[in-house]
């Protein structure tokens, strides 16, 4: 039988089984709407506000503070949006790294004439030029300024405190995209001096479709959905209550072993590198692996001389997923925005590898393997 090697964890986790319990617990009991006042309502109101106390403990922000989503990009959308309609910000300063949920979305605020946006210079191994943001950040003020935690292609990790600073001397709002390290690191935002921040529940073994947003509360927005006043008038619609049971209760796993699993994973990114570095002669990889990189994602740059187009089906064809770039342009033949963007060399294939807790090093080794064999036979 062929194996399962899941190594594509940057675009989606498996769901852990004690999060499926919760939310197999919540679907079958809790059926009510979290604002009905009946107690089956009450009920579904306790689920969602206990949901809203772990969450925002574990973020070290204030409950108020959280506001549940359907996951990273209606997040994202939100924010962007209401910083432009509540909070009068015309100027956006980004990287050309960003995840297309925020660059697709400042590109239409910019087109509708709403905003200025304007880029900063990153270099060869995907980091941001801390110099330039200062640059622009002091031409253009009370910008916002949306960076990246970790980004989900090549795994670089933003100097995010020195950033925070630069916006503070600013008057600058400072959104992160913190969808890729929310469950791998401990984020406490305030003391990163983030203003807005988004999480996504499936990147960190919980369920699809869910997600929150952190606003501080000295920069409140308003609801970019129009309907009822779920979410303290926020969100609009009916709240996803055994979603956001079931990522209340990954996020607190994810930091009851947080330390273990970053080691674990890490040594598997590095046993990767090695391995890969023995078996596939002239194997780089993009962004900074070895630098400040986050330990579940490695973007590998392979040797040309392969069609680029076969190596994924290759690879699944043995039972491996991996991806060519970030999921959301998985499937597509163009090239990474992101590889574009390090002027990374257009003849070399690259595959995104993504760990997480429960990949092994014989899977890292078998896929090493596979890959030498579909180099050794084209
Ligand atoms: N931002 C980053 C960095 C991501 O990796 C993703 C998902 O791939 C998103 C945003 C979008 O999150 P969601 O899938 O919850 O819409």
């Amino acid at each position: 039988m062929k194996p399962l090697i899941y190594l594509d964890n940057a675009a989606s986790t498996p769901l852990r089984e004690e999060v499926l319990d919760v939310m197999h617990d919540c679907m079958q009991h809790i059926y009510g709407n979290p604002s009905s006042v009946h107690e089956q309502g009450r009920k579904a109101k306790v689920v969602v506000e206990q949901a809203r106390r772990s969450v925002a403990g574990l973020m070290g922000v204030t409950p108020s503070e959280i506001f549940f989503t359907s996951g990273g990009t209606e997040a994202i959308n939100t924010l962007l949006n209401r910083c432009v309609a509540d909070l009068s910000r015309r100027r956006f300063i980004t990287s050309r790294l960003e995840h297309p949920a925020v660059l697709n979305c400042l590109d239409q605020l910019s087109a509708e004439s709403k905003i200025e946006v304007h880029y900063v210079e990153n270099d060869t191994k995907g980091h941001i030029n801390i110099t330039h943001l200062g640059e622009l950040l002091s031409i253009h003020n009370d910008a916002v300024v949306a960076l990246m935690h970790a980004n989900n292609e090549i795994g670089n990790l933003l100097p995010v405190k020195t950033v925070s600073e630069l916006c503070q001397k600013h008057d600058a709002l400072f959104f992160s995209d913190t969808v890729q390290t929310i469950g791998k690191y401990q984020v406490l935002l305030p003391k990163l001096g983030i203003d807005f921040a988004v999480a996504s529940a499936h990147k960190f073994h919980g369920p699809k479709g869910v997600g929150f947003m952190y606003v501080r509360s000295s920069h409140p927005v308003n609801s970019f959905l129009r309907g009822g006043g779920q979410e303290r008038n926020m969100r609009a619609g009916t709240e996803n209550v055994y979603g956001i049971a079931g990522m209340a209760k990954a996020l607190e796993l994810s930091h009851l072993q947080m330390e273990a699993d970053q080691k674990h994973i890490y040594g598997l990114k590095q046993t990767c590198i090695s391995l890969l570095r023995e078996k596939i002669q002239g194997v780089q990889f993009n962004g900074d692996a070895e630098g400040s990189s986050l330990h579940t994602i490695l973007n590998v740059s392979l040797p040309g001389g392969l069609d680029p187009e076969m190596l994924l089906p290759a690879l699944d064809i043995d039972g491996i997923c991996v991806s060519s770039g970030s999921a959301c342009s998985s499937g597509s033949i163009k090239r990474s925005a992101v590889l574009n963007a390090l002027n990374a060399e257009s003849g070399r294939p690259s595959v995104r590898v993504s760990f997480s807790r429960f990949n092994t090093a014989d899977e890292v080794g078998y896929f090493v393997d596979r890959l030498r064999a579909i180099y050794q036979s084209s």
